[in-house]
C-alpha cells in the first residue's frame, strides 16, 4: 500500500524533483541544526509529560530534560558556537512553554504514530505530538519549533484529525499548533467539510504522484532547505534568484 505523510505531500507540492530525489531514489539527507534542535525539544516535552506526578513538572525539570536529551545527539551544527546558539534557542522555547502553558496537563497520548488506510491503495502516515482529552473533547496538538508563519497551513492538522478519529472512533473537538518560539497557539475546530476537502486533496496528490514521470524542478525560497542543491539541474537559476531576492 502507498503511504503518504503530510510532510511528504508538502515536499511533492513544493518541488517534484526534490520529491524524486528523496522518496523515489531514496537519496540521504544531511543532519541539520534545526532538525536536531526540533528532535530534542519534542523528546523533552514527551519525557516531561510522561512524568507521572504533576509536582515533578517544574520549569527546572523541563530544562534538565532538554540537556539530557541534548547529550544523545549533537549532529548538524557547524561548530560549538553554532551548537550553543541552537541550544539556547531550545532552552528559551522551554522557558516560554513553562510560562505560557499548563505544565500539569495529563495528555491522553504522546508521540502517537498512526497509519490509517483511506482507500484500498493509500494510507496516511503521521506522528501526532500530543492528544489531550479536554472537557469539550479530543484536542490534537502539534509542536512547532520554527517561527510562526504569516499564513498557517492547516492541512497537517486536518489529516491528523482524520487519522485520530478513525483510530479512536471519537470526534476531535479542537486542533492546535503550538509555536514554541513565541509561545503562541493557533487553534481551530475542524469542520467535516474541511476534513473531506483535505482527504480529496490527498487523493488528488496521490494520483499525480503515481503518474508523475518528469519530476520538474520548482525554484523558490524552499530551495534554501533542500539537501540536493548541488545536483539540482536548476542550481544556476537558484543562485540568480537568491542574489536577486535575498533568500
Ligand atoms: S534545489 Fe530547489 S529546485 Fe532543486 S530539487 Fe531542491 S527544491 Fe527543487
Amino acid at each position: 500500500m502507498f503511504k503518504l505523510s503530510s510532510f511528504r505531500l508538502r515536499v511533492f507540492r513544493e518541488c517534484r524533483r526534490r520529491y524524486r530525489y528523496r522518496y523515489v531514489e531514496g537519496m540521504p539527507t544531511r543532519p541539520s541544526a534545526h532538525n536536531t534542535m526540533g528532535a530534542h525539544v519534542h523528546n523533552t516535552l514527551k519525557a516531561f509529560f510522561s512524568l507521572p506526578e504533576p509536582e515533578e513538572r517544574t520549569p527546572e525539570r523541563l530544562l534538565d530534560l532538554l540537556l539530557e536529551s541534548w547529550q544523545q545527539n549533537r549532529s548538524g551544527f557547524s561548530d560549538l558556537d553554532d551548537e550553543e546558539r541552537w541550544r539556547e534557542r531550545a532552552a528559551a522555547q522551554m522557558r516560554t512553554f513553562a510560562r505560557e502553558h499548563d505544565l500539569a496537563a495529563r495528555p491522553l497520548l504522546l508521540e502517537c504514530y498512526l497509519a490509517t488506510p483511506i482507500s484500498p491503495q493509500l494510507a496516511l502516515l503521521g506522528r501526532i505530538d500530543r492528544v489531550d482529552d479536554d472537557a469539550d473533547g479530543l484536542h490534537v496538538i502539534d509542536y512547532k519549533t520554527g517561527r510562526r508563519p504569516e499564513e498557517v497551513d492547516v492541512q497537517q492538522l486536518h489529516l491528523y484529525t482524520v487519522m485520530l478519529e478513525r483510530s479512536l472512533g471519537r470526534p476531535v473537538a479542537r486542533a492546535s499548533y503550538l509555536y514554541l518560539d513565541d509561545g503562541t497557539a493557533w487553534s481551530a475546530c475542524p469542520q467535516r467539510r474541511e476534513l473531506e476537502e483535505a482527504l480529496a486533496e490527498v487523493n488528488t496528490a496521490y494520483n499525480e504522484i503515481v503518474n508523475e514521470r518528469d519530476y520538474p524542478t520548482t525554484v523558490g525560497r524552499h530551495c534554501s532547505f533542500c539537501d540536493y542543491q548541488s545536483i539540482c539541474p536548476s542550481r544556476e537559476e537558484i543562485v540568480g534568484r537568491r542574489l536577486h531576492s535575498g533568500w
